[in-house]
Protein backbone atom coordinates (compact mmCIF):
# COMPACT_ATOMS: atom_id res chain seq x y z
CA UNK A 1 0.00 0.00 0.00
CA UNK A 2 0.98 3.62 -0.65
CA UNK A 3 0.66 5.64 1.93
CA UNK A 4 0.09 8.88 0.31
CA UNK A 5 -3.60 9.95 0.05
CA UNK A 6 -4.28 7.17 2.06
CA UNK A 7 -6.65 8.06 5.59
CA UNK A 8 -6.17 5.90 8.77
CA UNK A 9 -8.05 6.08 12.00
CA UNK A 10 -5.65 5.26 15.00
CA UNK A 11 -7.35 4.84 18.42
CA UNK A 12 -4.71 5.39 21.76
CA UNK A 13 -3.11 7.62 18.52
CA UNK A 14 -2.86 10.98 21.49
CA UNK A 15 0.02 8.82 23.36
CA UNK A 16 2.62 6.15 23.19
CA UNK A 17 2.80 3.62 20.27
CA UNK A 18 -0.43 5.29 18.97
CA UNK A 19 1.17 8.81 18.33
CA UNK A 20 4.73 7.35 17.09
CA UNK A 21 2.24 5.71 14.40
CA UNK A 22 0.39 8.64 13.55
CA UNK A 23 3.88 10.61 12.84
CA UNK A 24 5.30 7.64 10.77
CA UNK A 25 2.22 7.33 8.57
CA UNK A 26 1.67 10.69 8.28
CA UNK A 27 5.47 10.94 7.35
CA UNK A 28 4.35 8.75 4.43
CA UNK A 29 1.24 10.51 3.35
CA UNK A 30 -1.67 9.85 4.99
CA UNK A 31 -4.26 11.48 6.43
CA UNK A 32 -5.01 10.80 10.34
CA UNK A 33 -7.54 10.21 12.57
CA UNK A 34 -6.81 9.82 16.35
CA UNK A 35 -9.06 8.77 19.32
CA UNK A 36 -8.41 9.01 22.78
CA UNK A 37 -10.54 9.74 25.93
CA UNK A 38 -9.23 12.90 26.52
CA UNK A 39 -7.65 16.03 24.49
CA UNK A 40 -4.44 16.16 26.34
CA UNK A 41 -1.25 18.45 25.60
CA UNK A 42 0.13 15.04 23.86
CA UNK A 43 -2.99 14.88 21.25
CA UNK A 44 -2.40 18.31 20.79
CA UNK A 45 1.21 18.26 20.39
CA UNK A 46 0.64 15.05 17.84
CA UNK A 47 -1.73 16.60 15.75
CA UNK A 48 0.68 19.86 15.24
CA UNK A 49 3.40 17.43 14.25
CA UNK A 50 1.16 15.82 11.96
CA UNK A 51 -0.08 19.04 10.61
CA UNK A 52 3.60 20.20 10.25
CA UNK A 53 3.97 17.68 7.57
CA UNK A 54 1.02 19.08 5.57
CA UNK A 55 -1.16 16.39 6.40
CA UNK A 56 -4.25 16.21 8.32
CA UNK A 57 -4.98 15.08 11.90
CA UNK A 58 -8.41 15.31 13.83
CA UNK A 59 -9.10 14.37 17.76
CA UNK A 60 -11.90 12.11 18.44
CA UNK A 61 -12.89 12.16 21.56
CA UNK A 62 -14.34 8.57 22.68
CA UNK A 63 -14.13 5.82 25.15
CA UNK A 64 -13.54 2.60 22.99
CA UNK A 65 -14.98 0.18 25.94
CA UNK A 66 -18.25 1.14 24.68
CA UNK A 67 -19.90 -0.19 21.12
CA UNK A 68 -21.60 2.21 20.09
CA UNK A 69 -18.48 4.80 20.38
CA UNK A 70 -16.32 2.26 18.68
CA UNK A 71 -18.84 3.27 15.52
CA UNK A 72 -18.97 6.68 16.11
CA UNK A 73 -15.03 6.84 15.91
CA UNK A 74 -15.34 5.11 12.35
CA UNK A 75 -18.39 7.19 11.17
CA UNK A 76 -16.63 10.81 11.76
CA UNK A 77 -12.91 9.40 10.73
CA UNK A 78 -15.19 8.77 7.36
CA UNK A 79 -16.79 12.48 7.55
CA UNK A 80 -13.36 13.70 7.99
CA UNK A 81 -11.18 12.42 5.82
CA UNK A 82 -14.00 10.97 3.16
CA UNK A 83 -12.39 7.34 3.05
CA UNK A 84 -10.72 4.78 5.29
CA UNK A 85 -8.24 2.29 4.40
CA UNK A 86 -6.13 1.76 7.31
CA UNK A 87 -6.84 0.98 11.20
CA UNK A 88 -4.89 0.74 13.95
CA UNK A 89 -6.30 -0.59 17.47
CA UNK A 90 -3.40 0.81 20.17
CA UNK A 91 -6.15 2.46 23.10
CA UNK A 92 -5.26 0.21 26.46
CA UNK A 93 -3.38 0.04 29.49
CA UNK A 94 -2.31 -2.54 31.90
CA UNK A 95 -3.90 -4.91 34.01
CA UNK A 96 -1.69 -6.56 36.60
CA UNK A 97 -2.72 -9.44 39.00
CA UNK A 98 -2.26 -12.89 39.26
CA UNK A 99 -6.06 -14.68 39.36
CA UNK A 100 -6.68 -13.97 42.86
CA UNK A 101 -5.74 -10.41 42.72
CA UNK A 102 -7.10 -9.39 39.26
CA UNK A 103 -10.67 -8.09 40.19
CA UNK A 104 -13.30 -9.34 38.02
CA UNK A 105 -14.30 -5.57 36.89
CA UNK A 106 -10.94 -5.36 35.99
CA UNK A 107 -10.98 -8.54 33.98
CA UNK A 108 -13.64 -7.45 31.89
CA UNK A 109 -11.90 -3.87 31.60
CA UNK A 110 -9.22 -5.25 29.96
CA UNK A 111 -11.12 -7.59 27.50
CA UNK A 112 -13.38 -4.33 26.86
CA UNK A 113 -10.16 -2.00 25.70
CA UNK A 114 -8.47 -4.51 24.09
CA UNK A 115 -10.97 -7.56 22.66
CA UNK A 116 -14.40 -6.27 22.71
CA UNK A 117 -12.84 -2.75 20.95
CA UNK A 118 -11.14 -4.76 18.51
CA UNK A 119 -14.38 -6.61 17.33
CA UNK A 120 -16.33 -3.29 16.98
CA UNK A 121 -14.15 -1.24 15.64
CA UNK A 122 -13.05 -3.43 12.59
CA UNK A 123 -17.08 -4.42 12.23
CA UNK A 124 -17.36 -0.42 11.57
CA UNK A 125 -14.47 0.11 9.62
CA UNK A 126 -14.73 -3.08 6.92
CA UNK A 127 -17.56 -1.65 5.11
CA UNK A 128 -15.45 1.34 4.48
CA UNK A 129 -12.17 -0.55 4.20
CA UNK A 130 -14.14 -3.14 1.41
CA UNK A 131 -14.42 0.74 -1.05
CA UNK A 132 -10.89 0.68 -1.66
CA UNK A 133 -9.38 -1.86 -3.29
CA UNK A 134 -6.88 -2.59 -0.70
CA UNK A 135 -7.09 -1.84 2.93
CA UNK A 136 -5.28 -2.79 6.36
CA UNK A 137 -6.14 -3.57 9.74
CA UNK A 138 -3.18 -3.41 13.01
CA UNK A 139 -3.95 -4.58 16.26
CA UNK A 140 -1.40 -4.53 19.13
CA UNK A 141 -1.00 -8.04 20.42
CA UNK A 142 2.51 -7.86 23.20
CA UNK A 143 5.57 -10.25 24.42
CA UNK A 144 2.61 -11.28 27.24
CA UNK A 145 0.73 -13.13 24.67
CA UNK A 146 3.61 -15.23 23.78
CA UNK A 147 5.39 -15.92 27.05
CA UNK A 148 3.70 -17.04 30.83
CA UNK A 149 4.56 -13.53 32.88
CA UNK A 150 3.75 -13.78 36.42
CA UNK A 151 0.99 -11.22 38.03
CA UNK A 152 -0.57 -10.67 34.47
CA UNK A 153 -3.36 -12.78 33.95
CA UNK A 154 -6.05 -10.95 32.33
CA UNK A 155 -3.13 -8.77 30.16
CA UNK A 156 -1.53 -12.12 28.92
CA UNK A 157 -4.62 -13.58 28.52
CA UNK A 158 -6.48 -10.38 26.38
CA UNK A 159 -3.37 -10.31 24.17
CA UNK A 160 -3.23 -14.00 22.93
CA UNK A 161 -7.11 -13.12 22.09
CA UNK A 162 -6.10 -10.09 20.35
CA UNK A 163 -3.54 -12.23 18.40
CA UNK A 164 -5.98 -15.17 17.28
CA UNK A 165 -8.83 -12.67 16.10
CA UNK A 166 -5.81 -11.34 14.32
CA UNK A 167 -5.60 -14.53 12.48
CA UNK A 168 -9.15 -15.52 11.98
CA UNK A 169 -9.92 -11.94 10.73
CA UNK A 170 -6.86 -11.79 8.02
CA UNK A 171 -8.74 -15.42 6.77
CA UNK A 172 -11.70 -13.65 6.86
CA UNK A 173 -10.93 -10.78 4.63
CA UNK A 174 -8.00 -11.81 2.71
CA UNK A 175 -10.12 -12.13 -0.45
CA UNK A 176 -11.08 -8.25 0.05
CA UNK A 177 -7.51 -8.14 0.01
CA UNK A 178 -7.73 -6.44 3.37
CA UNK A 179 -4.31 -7.66 5.25
CA UNK A 180 -4.43 -7.46 8.88
CA UNK A 181 -1.40 -8.15 11.20
CA UNK A 182 -0.62 -7.74 14.93
CA UNK A 183 2.75 -5.92 16.48
CA UNK A 184 3.61 -7.97 19.55
CA UNK A 185 5.84 -5.25 21.67
CA UNK A 186 7.92 -5.57 24.56
CA UNK A 187 9.28 -3.04 26.86
CA UNK A 188 8.52 0.31 25.32
CA UNK A 189 9.04 3.49 27.30
CA UNK A 190 5.68 5.11 27.39
CA UNK A 191 3.53 6.24 30.08
CA UNK A 192 2.10 2.83 30.47
CA UNK A 193 5.23 2.26 32.50
CA UNK A 194 4.72 4.96 34.41
CA UNK A 195 4.16 2.86 37.53
CA UNK A 196 7.71 0.47 36.98
CA UNK A 197 10.27 1.14 39.54
CA UNK A 198 13.95 2.09 39.28
CA UNK A 199 15.13 -1.41 40.57
CA UNK A 200 12.86 -3.36 37.61
CA UNK A 201 13.78 -1.17 35.37
CA UNK A 202 17.35 -1.51 35.85
CA UNK A 203 16.58 -5.40 35.65
CA UNK A 204 15.01 -4.78 32.65
CA UNK A 205 17.80 -3.79 30.95
CA UNK A 206 20.29 -5.26 33.04
CA UNK A 207 19.40 -9.08 32.67
CA UNK A 208 16.09 -9.37 30.77
CA UNK A 209 16.58 -7.66 27.70
CA UNK A 210 19.15 -8.67 25.42
CA UNK A 211 20.12 -5.56 23.52
CA UNK A 212 20.14 -3.71 27.15
CA UNK A 213 17.51 -0.84 26.25
CA UNK A 214 13.90 -0.05 26.26
CA UNK A 215 12.38 0.01 23.32
CA UNK A 216 10.97 3.55 21.97
CA UNK A 217 7.71 4.04 20.43
CA UNK A 218 8.83 4.76 17.18
CA UNK A 219 10.54 1.35 17.25
CA UNK A 220 7.31 0.00 16.88
CA UNK A 221 5.26 2.24 14.68
CA UNK A 222 8.35 1.56 12.10
CA UNK A 223 6.79 -1.88 12.09
CA UNK A 224 3.50 -1.22 11.91
CA UNK A 225 3.84 1.23 8.90
CA UNK A 226 5.63 -1.79 7.27
CA UNK A 227 3.09 -4.02 7.64
CA UNK A 228 0.53 -1.69 6.52
CA UNK A 229 2.87 -1.13 3.18
CA UNK A 230 3.79 -4.92 2.47
CA UNK A 231 0.75 -5.72 0.33
CA UNK A 232 2.15 -9.67 1.18
CA UNK A 233 1.75 -9.89 4.20
CA UNK A 234 -1.47 -10.90 6.24
CA UNK A 235 -2.28 -12.74 9.45
CA UNK A 236 1.13 -11.90 10.83
CA UNK A 237 2.96 -11.11 14.39
CA UNK A 238 5.95 -8.94 14.46
CA UNK A 239 7.74 -9.10 17.68
CA UNK A 240 9.60 -5.46 18.83
CA UNK A 241 11.46 -6.32 22.37
CA UNK A 242 15.02 -6.06 22.03
CA UNK A 243 15.62 -10.02 22.06
CA UNK A 244 13.61 -10.17 24.73
CA UNK A 245 11.40 -13.45 23.92
CA UNK A 246 13.92 -15.10 22.08
CA UNK A 247 16.67 -15.73 24.61
CA UNK A 248 17.61 -18.77 27.09
CA UNK A 249 17.14 -17.15 30.33
P1 LIG B 1 0.00 4.83 26.41
O1 LIG B 1 1.15 5.68 26.00
O2 LIG B 1 -0.47 4.85 27.81
O3 LIG B 1 -1.22 5.15 25.42
C1 LIG B 1 -2.48 4.56 25.59
C2 LIG B 1 -3.44 5.25 24.65
O4 LIG B 1 -4.71 4.57 24.69
C3 LIG B 1 -3.72 6.71 25.02
O5 LIG B 1 -3.91 7.44 23.82
C4 LIG B 1 -5.03 6.62 25.78
O6 LIG B 1 -5.70 7.86 25.74
C5 LIG B 1 -5.74 5.53 24.97
N1 LIG B 1 -6.79 4.82 25.68
C6 LIG B 1 -6.67 4.04 26.79
N2 LIG B 1 -7.87 3.55 27.14
C7 LIG B 1 -8.77 4.04 26.24
C8 LIG B 1 -10.17 3.90 26.05
N3 LIG B 1 -10.91 3.14 26.89
N4 LIG B 1 -10.76 4.52 25.01
C9 LIG B 1 -10.04 5.28 24.17
N5 LIG B 1 -8.71 5.45 24.27
C10 LIG B 1 -8.08 4.84 25.30
O7 LIG B 1 0.30 3.27 26.12
P2 LIG B 1 1.13 2.54 24.95
O8 LIG B 1 2.33 1.97 25.57
O9 LIG B 1 1.25 3.40 23.75
O10 LIG B 1 0.13 1.34 24.66
C11 LIG B 1 -0.55 1.21 23.43
C12 LIG B 1 -0.90 -0.24 23.20
O11 LIG B 1 0.31 -1.00 23.16
C13 LIG B 1 -1.76 -0.90 24.29
O12 LIG B 1 -2.65 -1.83 23.68
C14 LIG B 1 -0.75 -1.67 25.12
O13 LIG B 1 -1.33 -2.77 25.78
C15 LIG B 1 0.19 -2.11 24.02
N6 LIG B 1 1.54 -2.50 24.48
C16 LIG B 1 2.36 -1.61 25.09
C17 LIG B 1 3.63 -2.01 25.50
C18 LIG B 1 4.59 -1.08 26.16
O14 LIG B 1 5.65 -1.57 26.66
N7 LIG B 1 4.36 0.20 26.19
C19 LIG B 1 4.02 -3.34 25.29
C20 LIG B 1 3.15 -4.22 24.66
C21 LIG B 1 1.91 -3.80 24.25
P3 LIG B 1 -6.68 8.33 26.97
O15 LIG B 1 -6.00 7.99 28.26
O16 LIG B 1 -6.90 9.81 26.75
O17 LIG B 1 -7.92 7.56 26.77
Amino acid sequence: MELAGKAALITGGTSGIGAATALELAQGGADIVIVGRQATEGAARIQQAVRALGRRCELVLADVTDAAACERCVQQAVQMLERLDILVHAAGGPCNGNIMEVAPEAWHDAFAVHVDAAFYLCRAAIPHLRKQSEGAIILISSVAALRGVPNAIAYGTVKGAVLEFMRDLARDLAGDNIRVNCVAPGIIRTPFHAAMTPEAKRNNIENRIPLHREGKPEDVAQAIRMLVCNDFITGESITIDGGMTSRVP
